[in-house]
């Protein structure tokens, strides 16, 4: 990946402070540069493609839409859908995104015993649009960290 200035703004955006408290790196010590990177390599080796993982997310959003603040289960999935509170800018200043945590997990472990980033994923509109345009996972650590294996398992 070649780095752009664009790009090393926004990476300086994610620390935390700047545009949410926690950023978006979590306590991933590698750069965003590695971070996509690798996230990409993982997506090649886990055979997904970053349109369609945002489809899925988007589509279950929607579908978590449905239970009104609830839990609801879609498939093998329990979905839960937070209401929108307020919009976020993207770290590369193209866009607003709604900051809507919707989570995703298996429908047969219990909701309180679900560990974030182990058995479930929590992400906003922003993570999809991150993940969509820029390939942007964020960093392990974070609590919206789209961790591509577990992507892999629970989604598809
Ligand atoms: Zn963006």
């Amino acid at each position: 990946m070649k780095t752009s200035p664009v790009d090393r703004e926004a990476f300086q955006r994610m620390a935390p402070g700047i545009i949410t408290a926690t950023g978006f790196l979590g306590d991933d010590p590698r750069s965003p540069e590695r971070i996509i990177e690798e996230d990409a390599i993982f997506f090649d080796e886990l055979g997904l493609d970053f349109d369609t993982v945002a489809e899925r997310l988007q589509e279950l959003a929607k579908r978590g839409e449905a239970g009104l603040g609830e839990p609801i289960t879609v498939g093998k999935l329990l979905v839960q859908s937070g209401d929108a509170r307020g919009m976020l800018p993207c770290p590369w200043e193209d866009g607003f995104f709604h900051k809507n945590a919707v989570s995703v997990s298996p429908a047969d472990i219990p909701l309180e015993a679900c560990v974030e980033g182990e058995d479930m994923l929590i992400y906003s509109e922003l993570s999809i649009h991150m993940l969509k345009v820029h390939h942007f996972c964020q960093g392990r650590g974070s609590p919206f960290r789209l961790e591509p294996s577990l992507i892999k398992r629970l989604l598809f």
